[in-house]
């Protein structure tokens, strides 16, 4: 389903380490070349100087190293950072930095999450999301998506303690690079970020759950659950038409069994549409089925989109149905409010804008 690229080098991390076919026959000369990679986030061959010239430029000759080049970096007043990507096709690409408790200067006191994209735009059409907006352009490859991650580390200095795959794009959709990504991404030989620190995002595609479930490794699912109703579900997420609920909890009790992890339901609040008391209650069942947890997401504003964010009663108001119910939900205030927090947006903006050549 991957789009035409331009003829360019392939990308040396599209090859897992340990497959990388090196000109020189010294074994350590690849752990030399992971650690410029992995633990140094260097972005080009020439950097490493530790490896023999002739080696560095066969290198080059054969692969492209960065498969990111950032374009913007756009920060909040908490210290968000929305890093906006140029791909080798040009494409435009989002992630975004999240320190857990950023201290009063900017400085990192807490855990760094990042946030990651999986697909050029999106073809599922969420009615609230900015990334839908423009239709699907093309999946991103293993090398695109650890990109983000190496390039992100690079720009704040460490590596992401935490790995979300929820920017632009629906994860599940392009299932085999995202999967050869967490390989990566997970593997010792690669960035070896413990898996269980890594979270897959999916508006719903029920089949794609049940094929992750066998997937090894202890990583987190987050289901953009967003209505408790197919009524509802129907209104606002085109997917719940070929995957509606009765097909979709199934599909997620499949995941939390294989995995023994508890799932996120992922809930953007939207006015006089699934902020009522009625649709809680039926996220109630769903979550309880699951033993989910809930994460409730006021609505961010999107230009050119109708859907307003509740107010501050209605918001506690649903909350409360998950606090008499016992189940677990918080209201997650969304950090880079003036940052054009919602997935897709600073892309949108930079496109319109003509700069994407
Ligand atoms: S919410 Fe996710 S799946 Fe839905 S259109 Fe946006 S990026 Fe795609």
């Amino acid at each position: 389903m991957s789009g035409n690229l331009p003829t360019l080098k392939p990308l040396l991390l599209d090859t897992p380490p340990g497959e990388w076919k090196l000109s020189s026959g010294e074994p350590w000369r690849e752990k030399q070349l992971r650690e410029w990679i992995f633990q140094r986030f260097v972005s080009s061959f020439e950097e490493m100087s530790n490896l023999p010239a002739a080696l560095r430029a066969d290198l080059a000759a054969q692969y492209r190293l960065a498969a990111v080049e950032p374009l913007k970096i756009q920060g909040s007043a908490d210290t968000t950072r929305k890093i906006l990507w140029r791909l080798g096709d040009g494409s435009l690409l989002e992630s975004v930095l999240i320190p857990a408790n950023p201290s009063r200067d900017g400085h990192r006191s807490g855990r760094l999450t990042l946030c990651v994209s999986s697909q050029v735009g999106c073809a599922y059409g969420c009615r609230f999301c900015a990334s839908g907006l423009d239709g699907w352009r093309r999946n991103l490859t293993a090398a695109e998506i650890v990109g983000q991650v190496l390039g992100a580390a690079k720009i704040a200095g460490c590596r992401p303690d935490n790995l979300v795959f929820m920017g632009m794009g629906e994860p599940l959709a392009n299932l085999p690079r995202v999967r050869a990504a967490i390989e990566i991404l997970t593997s010792p030989e690669g960035l070896g970020i413990g898996a269980r620190h890594l979270t897959v995002s999916t508006s719903g595609l029920a089949p794609q759950i049940e094929e992750l479930a066998q997937i090894p490794g202890q990583f987190r699912l987050a289901l953009s659950l967003h209505a408790g109703t197919d009524e509802t579900r129907d209104k606002i997420m085109p997917v719940n038409r070929k995957y509606p609920l009765g097909k979709l909890i199934p599909a997620c009790q499949t995941f939390a069994r294989a995995k023994r992890k508890m799932i996120t339901f992922e809930y953007i609040l939207l006015k006089d549409l699934n902020d009522n008391p009625a649709e809680a209650r039926a996220v109630v069942r769903h979550a309880r089925r699951l033993h989910a947890k809930v994460n409730l997401i006021p609505y961010n504003t999107v230009e050119g989109l109708p859907y307003e964010r509740p107010g501050e009663p209605a918001i506690r108001r649903f909350q409360q149905v998950f606090r008499e119910a016992g189940v677990e939900a918080t209201v997650r205030r969304e950090k880079g409010h003036d940052i054009d927090a919602a997935c897709g947006q600073l892309r949108l903006r930079q496109e319109k804008a003509g700069l994407t050549a």
